[in-house]
């Protein structure tokens, strides 16, 4: 895993930029939601105008063409 890239070293899916925002979202806190009862990611549930992270998550938005996607956070490293 030692390949494996760091989620903030990943560029949008989408146009390959690097210009990305990102926000950890922890299991658990609730956002508001940007869709009444849409989908957001797999990593949220959304009911009304609220969403709630089923886990933690980082949520990225990318400022060069809006694409917005949702990765696992980093896995914690195993003590050797
Ligand atoms: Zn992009």
């Amino acid at each position: 895993m030692a390949d494996q890239k760091n989620p903030c070293d990943l560029p949008c899916t989408k146009c390959g930029s690097t210009d990305v925002m990102r926000r950890f979202w922890p299991k658990g806190e609730q956002r508001q939601a940007k869709k009444y009862d849409g989908f957001m990611s797999r990593f949220v549930s959304v009911s009304c105008w609220s969403a709630t992270a089923q886990r933690d998550h980082i949520v990225h938005h990318c400022r060069c063409c809006q694409f917005e996607w949702s990765t696992p956070p980093m896995t914690a490293r195993k003590a050797a």
